[in-house]
């Protein structure tokens, strides 16, 4: 037979019983244990330590270049996404930066850093000069900066070569070049690069990329190969020719010709 409560009626789990539970948590105690169970906001000093976690989950998932993981390591991801998305900012996923727009995931910006670093013209002296096709909110861009002697990076909408910019300024950043223009014609003042790297995805690879690509540089593109699907591309200019390697799906915004 099922007791009825007595009155007052006890809450689940209000009250425990001395012999279930030692003793209440003392209010501190209680304090922490909900600090680490709430979802973090602002994202202040503990920052580095988030960063950390995630440096440890792309190792784990795979990368293994130290400059790349020490560049993920670095960049504060958090003052990249607006206010309301900081405490998704050290998750695995592409979250919106406004004009229909996403800042890649993660893994996917580690893994292309990680392609381009393996280009034959970057073994010897690290990378030099690389070009970077979708600026949207500037954290390629930063993680590129310390990867790259130079960093040209393009953006098609005027509103987020805007945002980038004022991201990207309390990093004082001197080796990213911040241009607005259509990324789909290259930037040729910048030429030949030791490396591009596309962050939109279209049908084809622009002849401009190629052209610009120094012997021994690589691009890295997600394109859409036939039957839609869109792929990560590596292309490498040796001195015999272009030389094209389709690696796992990817999932970008389109890119788009034009500027806006
Ligand atoms: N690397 C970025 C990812 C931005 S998403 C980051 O870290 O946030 C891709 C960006 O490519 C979008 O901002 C989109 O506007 C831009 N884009 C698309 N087509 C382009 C083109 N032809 N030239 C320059 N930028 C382009």
């Amino acid at each position: 037979m099922q007791r009825r409560p007595g009155f007052p009626a006890r809450l689940p789990g209000s009250t425990p019983s001395a012999s279930s539970v030692p003793a209440r948590p003392a209010p501190l105690v209680q304090a922490a244990r909900q600090a680490v169970a709430a979802p973090p906001v602002g994202l202040g000093l503990d920052s580095a330590a988030v960063r950390a976690r995630m440096v440890q989950k792309l190792a784990a998932g795979g990368i293994t270049s130290p400059a790349v993981l020490q560049a993920m390591g670095a960049v504060e991801r958090h003052r990249f996404v607006d206010s309301a998305l900081v405490n998704q900012a050290y998750e695995d996923t592409s979250l919106p930066i406004g004009l229909g727009q996403t800042i890649s995931k993660p893994s996917v910006v580690a893994r292309m850093c990680e392609l381009l670093l393996g280009a034959e013209g970057a073994r010897a002296g690290g990378l030099g000069r690389v070009l970077e096709i979708g600026t949207g909110c500037g954290y390629q861009a930063a993680v590129l900066s310390l990867l790259a002697r130079e960093v040209y990076t393009l953006e098609r909408l005027r509103g987020l070569h805007d945002r980038a910019r004022d991201n990207l300024r309390p990093f004082r950043l001197a080796n990213v070049h911040l241009l607005f223009g259509d990324g789909m014609l290259g930037y040729a003042k910048g030429a030949p690069y030791a490396a591009i790297i596309a962050a939109a995805g279209g049908d084809a690879v622009p002849q401009a990329w190629c052209d610009q690509l120094a012997v021994g540089g690589r691009l890295v593109a997600p394109m859409a190969l036939s039957g839609g699907q869109q792929m990560l591309l590596v292309i490498d200019k040796t001195p015999h020719g272009l030389k094209q390697n389709v690696l796992e799906p990817v999932h970008f915004v389109p890119l788009k010709s034009g500027i806006a």
